[in-house]
């Protein structure tokens, strides 16, 4: 939240009025939402979940930040998996069962006992 008058920033949630100069114009980050979700989509296809983390609490989507976050620091990015065509190690990512060497570009099957860690 920031103030439209004052240009200050508003911590309090969801506030009717700036607490700096009364003002009700008030900026919502809210407004910013769309697009930014569109950006942190983007950044979690990347693998970029710090940073879609970030992102959401921009917008102070913190549940949304921890979930993320989770995802994160939890099985699937600890996984990696190593390409029977050149040796090249990368985190496995996602749950389908072939994956793409970033190394070689060769499409590779992931064994099922694998898959069921994520
Ligand atoms: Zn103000
Ligand atoms: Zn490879």
């Amino acid at each position: 939240m920031k103030c439209s008058d004052c240009r200050e920033e508003i911590l309090q949630k969801n506030p009717e009025k700036c607490p700096y100069c009364g003002s009700t114009n008030l900026i919502s980050k809210k407004d910013e939402t769309p697009t930014v979700l569109a950006e942190i989509k983007k950044l979690q296809k990347a693998g970029k979940y710090e940073e879609a983390a970030l992102k959401y609490e921009e917008i102070e989507m913190w549940d949304k930040a921890k979930e993320i976050r989770k995802l994160n620091m939890g099985k699937i990015s600890t996984i990696n998996i190593e390409c029977p065509h050149c040796g090249a190690v990368q985190p496995l990512s996602s749950k389908n069962n072939k994956v793409k060497c970033k190394n070689c570009g060769k499409t590779y099957v992931i064994p099922k006992k694998v898959l069921e860690l994520l």
